[in-house]
C-alpha cells in the first residue's frame, strides 16, 4: 500500500522531524538512515526560539528543554578577550517567549528518534536509488525496496536524492574553513557566560551543558580535506591555547579522541526544492552557514511547514508547490544572512578585523536583537495546532 506512506531518506535532525511531523499528521512513515544506527556527532547545538518553536508544534519543546541548558548571557569577544557585543538571554526569552537552549545534538536526536514508533526506523539502509513508477515512488535501499506515495530527501549537505531529481543543481561549495567540534568533561570552574571569539581567520565559541559540561568549536581558514598528524585534540590545543581565558582549561577538560572535524560546505541556491512526489528538507535543501546557528533550526521548520502542507491539501503534488514557496523565501534569506556573518566573522586581514570589531562594540544589543527578530519570531502554520511555547528557565 502506497497512500498515505512516505519514505524519509536520512535519519538526522531534519530526517527524524519529517518523519515525526508526518507521523503526527496520519502517515505512514518510514526512515531510511544509512548508519547502522541513528546518533549525531559529539557536539552541541543552538536551538533559537523559532526552533524551540517547531519542537513545541512537534510536541517535544519541553523535552528537549529538560536536555538542554539555558545560559545566562553571551556574546562576542574580540581576541583580546574584550567583549564586542552581549546578547542577553532573558531578553530573548523575553520577546520571543522561550530561550535560547543550547542540547547536545544526541540528546535531540535521541528525543526525536523516542517519539517516533521503532516500527517507523531503520537504520543500516542506505538509500541508492529514488525513481517514480505510475502514482508509486520506489526507493531502493541497502536493504530492499519501500514503496510510497512521497519521498523526503533529509540526507544532509552531499544528498544523494538531490543529485539524482536536482541534476543540474550545483555542487556543495567549500565555504573556506573547518569546523572542530567537541564537549567537555565536567568542568571545575565553569565560566559563567559563553562567547564567541573572534580572532583572525579564526574563532573560538563555547557554550554550557547540562552536567557542568561545555560545548566548544573552533574554526579556522584552511585548505579543505587537512587532517592534524597528531590528532585533533593536539591540533585544536595548538591552535587555540593561548587564547583568552577560558579556552585553555576547557580544552584541557576535552578527552582524548573528543574532537569532530569537519570542513564547512554550503549549498548554492536550489531551483525549488520539490520536484514531483520529492521533497527536499533540511542541509539536503538548504545548508548553510552555521554562524548563525540556525541549520538544525530551519530543518525542524521545514518539516513543520512540510507537514502542514500535506495536511491542508488533500493532493501531494499541490502540498509540495506550496512547501516550496513557502519554505523557498525564508530559507533563502537564512542562508544569505548566514553566509554574510561568517564571512565577516572568518575575515583575516588586519585592518578589516580592526573595523569589524569596531563596529560590533559600537552596535547596540536592542538593534542586534531587532534585526534577529525575523528570523527568531518564526511561528509554526495554526494547522498544527501548536500551544505557543513558553518554557523559561
Ligand atoms: C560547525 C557547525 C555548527 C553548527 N551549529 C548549529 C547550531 O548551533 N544550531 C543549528 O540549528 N544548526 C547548526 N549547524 C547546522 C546543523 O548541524 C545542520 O543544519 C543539521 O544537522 C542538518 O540536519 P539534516 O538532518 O538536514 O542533515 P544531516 O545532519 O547531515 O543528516 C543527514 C542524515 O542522512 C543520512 N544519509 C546520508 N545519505 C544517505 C543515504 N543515501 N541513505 C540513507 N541515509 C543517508 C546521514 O547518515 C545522516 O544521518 C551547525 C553545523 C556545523 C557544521
Amino acid at each position: 500500500m502506497v497512500g498515505r506512506t512516505v519514505v524519509v531518506v536520512g535519519g538526522g535532525i531534519g530526517g527524524l522531524a519529517a518523519g515525526l511531523a508526518l507521523h503526527r499528521a496520519g502517515w505512514r512513515v518510514v526512515v531510511l538512515e544509512r548508519a547502522p544506527e541513528f546518533g549525531e556527532v559529539g557536539a552541541g547545538l543552538s536551538l533559537w526560539p523559532n526552533a524551540m518553536r517547531a519542537l513545541g508544534a512537534l510536541g517535544l519543546a519541553e523535552r528537549v528543554r529538560a536536555v538542554g541548558a539555558v545560559e545566562t548571557a553571551g556574546g562576542v569577544r574580540g581576541r583580546s578577550g574584550r567583549w564586542l557585543s552581549r546578547l542577553d538571554n532573558a531578553e530573548i526569552a523575553r520577546r520571543h517567549g522561550v530561550p535560547l537552549v543550547v542540547v547536545r545534538r544526541a540528546d535531540l536526536v535521541r528525543t526525536l528518534a523516542e517519539a517516533l514508533p521503532p516500527e517507523c526506523l531503520r537504520s543500516d539502509s542506505e538509500v541508492s536509488a529514488v525513481r517514480s513508477d505510475g502514482d508509486a515512488m520506489v526507493v531502493e535501499h541497502r536493504g530492499g525496496v519501500v514503496r510510497a506515495e512521497l519521498v523526503v530527501g533529509a540526507d544532509g549537505v552531499h544528498s544523494a536524492v538531490r543529485r539524482q531529481w536536482w541534476p543540474n543543481a550545483p555542487a556543495p561549495r567549500y565555504a573556506g574553513y573547518t569546523a572542530w567540534r567537541m564537549i567537555t568533561e565536567p568542568v571545575a570552574d565553569p565560566p559563567a557566560e559563553g562567547a564567541v571569539i573572534w580572532g583572525r581567520g579564526e574563532r573560538f565559541g563555547f557554550t554550557a551543558l547540562p552536567g557542568g559540561r561545555f560545548y566548544c568549536f573552533g574554526t579556522a581558514t584552511v585548505p579543505a580535506g587537512g587532517v592534524a598528524a597528531g590528532g585533533e585534540l593536539a591540533a585544536v590545543r595548538d591552535r587555540f591555547g593561548d587564547w583568552p581565558d577560558p579556552v585553555r582549561a576547557l580544552l584541557a577538560a576535552v578527552p582524548e579522541g573528543g574532537v569532530v572535524r569537519h570542513d564547512v560546505h554550503v549549498l548554492p541556491p536550489l531551483a525549488g526544492c520539490a520536484r514531483g512526489r520529492v521533497a527536499l528538507t533540511g542541509d539536503a535543501a538548504h545548508a548553510m552557514d552555521p554562524a548563525l546557528g540556525q541549520g538544525a533550526g530551519q530543518a525542524l521548520e521545514d518539516a513543520v511547514v512540510l507537514a502542514d502542507c500535506l495536511v491542508s491539501d488533500a493532493s501531494v503534488g499541490s502540498a509540495l508547490v506550496r512547501y516550496d514557496r513557502v519554505r523557498g523565501p525564508r530559507t533563502r534569506t537564512v542562508v544569505r544572512r548566514s553566509a554574510r556573518l561568517g564571512r565577516l566573522a572568518q575575515w583575516s586581514w588586519p585592518p578589516a578585523v580592526v573595523a569589524r570589531d569596531l563596529a560590533a562594540r559600537l552596535t547596540p544589543a536592542a538593534v542586534t536583537l531587532r534585526a534577529m527578530a525575523p528570523i527568531l519570531g518564526w511561528t509554526p502554520p495554526d494547522s498544527t495546532g501548536h500551544v505557543p511555547v513558553s518554557v523559561g528557565r
